[in-house]
């Protein structure tokens, strides 16, 4: 079967064994397509997989195979997320599932960017679902990307109509925008790209490439992690209100003790989701509360490099890799 893999700076399709199931329980799938999560770039770039790695998570695929005490069947269309927390551990009671050391060592095999992938009976149990008949192959595709913006809207722990902003709107920030409305916050979106402000307030949600000056937000939602966008966060989070960090950021600058203090602030982190915020998630899309149209572009596997440069360059504003038909 082919595979992406990271070879030295560069992304390569290869040739390998395809994955069986033999005597194992699971599913054996046939990947149709799998999106590119900025998570990927991160690993990519800075070297964080080792050479070998078959990146990608966000697949839609379609059971080959299966042997499973589940409901599902071969033939079936699902989508599924990569890690389970275990749910026992003291990460997990905390609700951190994913510093769970579970949750770091499940993944799907050997990766999303390959024609096939083997699936545990585990993900069959608590992260995979039916694709519903009403989303496309591309908008299931969001299942998991969307998982982790609700899990992040959760952690804010928000009241309803609170004012909400979310800095940097490529594909992350449009979703994190859309699920805070749908839990009922008010919401604005900046970003320094015309384009993808445009593209919020196409959506009917606020978006400035410069905030209001008297704007002030109960809650902040960094999407990214550029000095500037940080310096833009503590200047519009009200006094006493929280910043949600989403993003690693390159210089590792982070926020002053003493705006912290003195504002009584609260940072904190967000992320991957629980099998519960995948849930959600996959209603959220189901219901049209968030909309995932136009956000894509598809590019076929053999062009996958492409799409890496591509989203790097923010030409798009998120990659399909479309696998298999
Ligand atoms: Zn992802
Ligand atoms: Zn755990």
């Amino acid at each position: 079967m082919q595979t992406a893999i990271i070879e030295d700076n560069k992304i390569v399709l290869k040739q390998s064994p395809k994955v069986e199931l033999g005597e194992n329980k699971g599913a054996l799938v046939k990947v149709l397509g799998c999106g590119l999560c900025g998570s990927d770039i991160v690993k990519f770039v800075h070297k964080i997989s080792k050479n070998g790695t078959v990146l990608g998570h966000e697949i839609v695929a379609q059971i080959e195979q299966i042997n499973s005490d589940t409901p599902f069947k071969t033939g079936d269309v699902i989508v599924t997320s990569h890690h389970i927390p275990c749910g026992e551990c003291d990460y997990c009671k905390h609700g951190n599932v994913s510093m769970c050391e579970h949750f770091k060592a499940t993944n799907i095999i050997p990766g999303g960017f390959s024609e096939y992938v083997y699936l545990s009976e585990e993900h069959l149990k608590n992260v995979a679902h039916l694709k519903p008949d009403n989303l496309s192959e591309i908008e299931a595709s969001f299942y998991e990307p969307l998982g982790c913006c609700v899990r992040a809207v959760k952690r804010a722990n928000l009241l309803k109509d609170d004012k909400a902003l979310v800095i940097g709107l490529g594909s992350i920030g449009i979703l994190m925008a859309q699920t805070l409305k749908a839990f009922g916050m008010e919401v604005i979106g900046c970003d320094l790209i015309t384009e993808r402000v445009e593209f919020l307030k196409s959506l009917g949600i606020s978006a400035y490439t410069k905030i209001p000056e008297q704007f002030k937000a109960d809650g902040v939602f960094m999407t990214s992690g550029a000095d500037k966008a940080i310096e833009t966060a503590l200047k519009h989070v009200k006094n006493g209100g929280k910043i949600l960090v989403f993003s690693s950021t390159p210089n590792n600058y982070g926020y002053a003790n003493n705006e912290i203090y003195y504002k009584e602030l609260t940072v904190l982190g967000s992320y991957s989701p629980s099998p519960v915020d995948l849930k959600d998630s996959l209603e959220l899309l189901k219901s049209g509360k968030v909309s995932v149209k136009g956000i894509s572009t598809v590019y076929s596997f053999e062009e996958i490099e492409k799409a890496f440069k591509d989203t790097m360059s923010n030409e798009i504003l998120k990659a399909y890799i479309k696998i298999n038909n």
